[in-house]
């Protein structure tokens, strides 16, 4: 407190409230610092990270590794344009081939901007190879999708308040029901150029596809000339317990876009990547970021793909995932009706809250005024995304107050029995 008896955390609340734009409504937890899988606010108070800043910090916060690589960095040059080659970004496109598979990566910065680059990528694909004239490709995205917040991106999105009074939109895109190959048929042309879609749809509430969905998707890509774009911002980098979420699916998509985790928990590094074949419609002057792959954040994105390997984050996602999921799944089978789904693959679960009882935002502050910071999406989904650091202690500790929590919520809706 001080003279005025104001708390540092309604101190700093009010100026962000005050001063910012009103386009996010925070849990009301001001961060003073983190280390790995545990942050603490400007009152001292002590969380355990499971939501990652939406898989960015899979690495948990400010590794040392990472840390290390970018003051090396810091010494030597930050920031140059792609007007000049350096030594960082080579090295991180070389390993970026290796991990991926793919010949060839255009490095951005956030996420939104490498979706945007599939866009262009895809349409010009389209007019070049397959011969749709300019002007007329279309592609296929999914209902519930997101791909993020630029006018083109938000133009497909199935979200009402994402959309609405931000028109104009951008046309050449149609909608296909997730999961529901009949409809990616149904809505397809011979205009189409590309099918972009997530492998998990996050931001939707954690929906895991039907099993076969990809194979089939893939199948009829390969044989009607379109490409498959799998977005894997917030999936890729081992966040599923493989390290594409692809993998799972037994299938490889034309073109992939990463970004999240490619920052390694400290800078928004995002790539698009695709073969030569794709990715030679882009020639100079067709495409470009100031700051994309600048000597910092490919030094930064470089030792994070590296960790990932050398640490085992990726190969033990899956065992930890598969815990979590189990702890879940016992502390819904302790309060129904209070949650009516747990899903999600690897390190990355939705927690689906009965919309009858609470929602799940009330859960998430009861949550973080209990040492756990987690994420609604929409009303029903608390999002568990903790960094794959993480151990079975601490998941086992934020498990056990997700349960007082919802065990005394339940209580005083009335839900417990006797
Ligand atoms: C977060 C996200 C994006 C957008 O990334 P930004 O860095 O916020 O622009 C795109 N696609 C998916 C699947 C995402 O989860």
């Amino acid at each position: 407190m001080d003279a005025t008896g104001t708390s540092a955390t309604q101190s700093y609340i009010g100026k962000e409230a005050r001063y910012g734009a009103r386009n996010y409504a925070p849990v009301p937890v001001v961060v003073d610092h983190a280390k790995d899988c545990l942050v603490w606010d400007v009152e001292g108070r002590r969380y355990i990270d499971m939501m990652s800043a939406y898989s960015s910090v899979s690495h948990g916060h400010l590794h040392p590794r990472i840390v290390a690589a970018a003051h090396r960095q810091l010494e030597k040059v930050a920031v140059m344009s792609r007007a000049y080659y350096g030594t960082t970004l080579g090295p991180l496109l070389e390993k970026l081939s290796e991990v991926t598979g793919f010949e060839r990566a255009l490095p951005m910065n956030t996420g939104a901007e490498a979706v945007e680059t599939a866009i262009k990528c895809a349409r010009r694909w389209g007019h070049r190879v397959k011969g749709i004239p300019d002007g007329q490709q279309r592609i296929l995205v999914a209902r519930g999708n997101f791909h993020g917040r630029t006018t083109t991106i938000i133009g497909f999105s199935s979200e009402e308040d994402y959309r609405t009074g931000f028109g104009p939109f951008c046309g050449g895109f149609q909608h296909f029901d997730y999961g529901d190959m009949a409809s990616v048929q149904a809505a397809a042309t011979e205009n189409t150029c590309a099918v972009l879609v997530e492998p998990i749809q996050g931001e939707a509430g954690v929906l895991v596809p039907p099993p076969g969905f990809f194979r089939e998707l893939r199948e009829w890509c390969t044989a009607n000339d379109v490409l498959l774009i799998d977005d894997e911002v917030q999936a890729g980098l081992g966040r599923t317990g493989k390290w594409f979420a692809f993998e799972h699916e037994g299938i490889r998509p034309d073109a992939l876009i990463l970004g999240k985790a490619l920052g390694a928990g400290l800078l928004p590094v995002s790539a698009f990547c695709a073969d030569d074949k794709v990715m030679s419609v882009f020639v100079p002057n067709s495409h470009g970021s100031t700051f994309g792959g600048n000597a910092l954040a490919a030094a930064v994105a470089l030792e994070g793909l590296k960790v990932l390997e050398e640490e085992g984050l990726v190969a033990n996602c899956a065992a930890k995932g598969e815990h979590l999921f189990r702890r879940l799944r016992e502390v819904q089978a302790e309060v129904k009706p209070l949650i009516r789904d747990v899903r999600g693959r690897g390190l990355w679960i939705g927690v689906d809250i009965e919309p009858s009882c609470t929602t799940a935002r009330d859960l998430v502050e009861r949550l973080a005024a209990a040492g756990v910071l987690s994420k609604e999406t929409h009303e029903t989904v608390i999002r568990f995304a903790p960094p794959l650091t993480i151990t079975y202690e601490l998941m086992d500790e934020a498990v056990e107050i997700f349960r007082k929590v919802v065990v005394q919520r339940h209580r005083e809706l009335g839900l417990a029995k006797g």
